[in-house]
């Protein structure tokens, strides 16, 4: 598999810079956003992202609302929601509402680097199936199987 790529969405920007120095240190290829807003028009431009890691709370666009657009928008992508004691219950409408897990702040990097990876593994598989069942459509339209 290729290296994950990730999109760490995070409003404390120490935070985000320490974190994504982290992910990258155990080789992981990671960007970051300071926002919702700003996490969604990463995601319009690049459509590699593997895994999102998404703060639940953030001004504008939280991460909820985030969540929400990007299952919208790029189903396949997998969202990790990062949540504080206080707004648990967030995290956990938001796997109602498609995100791979959550992780309690402040989080241990070893436990969101295995997440991490098991997410990117999940979208790999889910891109290879439709990849397969592209390929044995175009296969029996033209006769084939
Ligand atoms: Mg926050």
């Amino acid at each position: 598999m290729n290296v994950p790529f990730i999109l760490l969405a995070d409003d404390e920007a120490s935070f985000v810079e320490t974190m994504a120095k982290r992910l990258d240190k155990r080789d992981l290829k990671v960007i970051t956003a300071l926002g919702g807003e700003e996490a969604i028009e990463f995601l319009d431009r690049n459509r590699n992202v593997d895994v999102v890691i998404l703060d639940v709370k953030m001004p504008g666009m939280d991460g909820i609302e985030c969540l929400r657009e990007i299952k919208k928008k790029y189903p396949l992508v997998e969202v990790i929601m990062l949540t504080g004691h206080a707004t648990v219950e967030t995290a956990i409408e938001g796997m109602k509402l498609g995100a791979f897990d959550y992780l309690m702040k402040p989080c241990e990097i070893e436990n969101l680097v295995e997440k991490v990876n098991q997410a990117a593994r999940k979208k790999q598989e889910h891109m290879e199936k439709i990849k397969e069942a592209q390929i044995r459509e175009a296969l029996s339209s033209h006769g084939l199987e």
